[in-house]
């Protein structure tokens, strides 16, 4: 049995979960985790059984609950490691400091290891004769402790010669899995491909995934459709597509004149114009659904993605076979079961 559910859509947040087999798979985790598990309960989707986490990109959209939810359920998540990598940056405090600081700290380290050496040889000569002075000056220094431990503490500067633990580690996953874009991984009772796409995070991917002789695509956040993109989403079951912005809502639209050009860029999102061009020309027309994603609550409706998409499908031969979807961002689509 394959099935698929969009728990969410848009630029507050990217999940759905595709089950093949007996392998239930979260694609990208952007709601909380209370979230992701309340929509999947409405959705018909136990949580507890996923098997793993996927990951497009690091974008916050895409990644929001996921330390959480792998932890909770403690299952696998699998990455780029260019995104892996950028996703532990993101969470990892940055420390600035000037080259004065950076001498005192030196300084500072220095007497520490001195101070150090010179404990260890004295603890050497005196290991045998631990006096009472010694337990008594412990007690204090161990009250002392207590006392200020609580107490409220002041904000510190994290102390990054220390190796946080595993409650102290954001970034902490109970497994991580890297794939890379181009090759196929097979997990449970699904295939895998993950492709490259434009998009401006560290190693962005779209996927296709295979199981039953069942094909589904999910490709979202991508500025324009290369060749590689295209070739992949061919012989599909299922297209989860991008419709991002109307090109006029968006250029009429409240977003600052820098955040418009990402948006238009080629690593930014795709508009229901390119979207619809290459459902006009470059798609096969064999999925059974097409999901139009990703749609920007700001600078889009509804209508106007699938009108447009409407349209494009409308010179397809095979238009009857295509069921045109709408995924939103505040409720979860309907399971589609193949
Ligand atoms: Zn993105
Ligand atoms: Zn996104």
């Amino acid at each position: 049995m394959v099935r698929f559910t969009v728990l969410s859509s848009g630029s507050k947040g990217n999940s759905a979960v595709l089950t093949a087999g007996r392998t239930r798979i979260l694609i990208d985790a952007g709601l909380s985790c209370r979230e992701l598990f309340r929509r999947m309960t409405i959705a018909g989707e136990d949580p507890t059984t996923l098997s793993a986490i996927l990951i497009t990109h690091e974008h916050s959209d895409h990644i929001n609950g996921l330390a959480v939810t792998a932890r909770k359920l403690n299952i696998p998540v699998f990455f780029t490691e260019p995104t892996h990598r950028a996703w532990v940056r993101q969470l990892t405090p940055k420390r600035r400091i000037t080259y004065a600081q950076w001498l005192e700290d030196q300084q500072r380290l220095k007497q520490q290891a001195e101070a150090d050496t010179q404990a260890a040889s004295a603890f050497n000569e005196s290991a045998l004769s631990i006096d009472a002075a010694t337990d008594e000056a412990y007690d204090a220094e161990a009250e002392a402790a207590e006392v200020l431990a609580d107490s409220p503490q002041p904000d510190s500067e994290p102390d990054l010669n220390k190796i946080p633990s595993r409650a102290e580690d954001p970034s902490w996953l109970p497994s991580v899995e890297y794939f890379a874009p181009g090759s196929h991984f097979t997990l449970g009772d699904a295939t895998v491909r993950p492709f490259t796409i434009p998009h401006d995070a560290a190693d962005p991917v779209g996927f296709v995934f295979e199981s039953e002789g069942i094909r589904l695509a999910v490709a979202t956040d991508l500025g324009y459709i290369p060749p590689n993109v295209k070739q992949e989403l061919r012989s599909l079951d299922l297209l989860h597509i991008e419709s991002n912005h109307d090109l006029d809502m968006l250029r009429d639209g409240p977003y600052p004149w820098n955040v418009k050009q990402r948006v238009l860029s080629r690593v930014g999102h795709l508009s229901n114009n390119s979207t619809s061009e290459f459902l006009a020309n470059e798609y096969d027309g064999q999925a059974s659904y097409v999901i139009l994603a990703h749609l920007s609550e700001c600078n889009n409706l509804p209508e106007l993605a699938r009108i447009a998409a409407e349209q494009a499908l409308q010179n397809h031969a095979s238009l009857i076979a295509n069921r045109l979807l709408i995924a939103y961002q505040h409720e979860p689509l309907e399971s589609i079961h193949f």
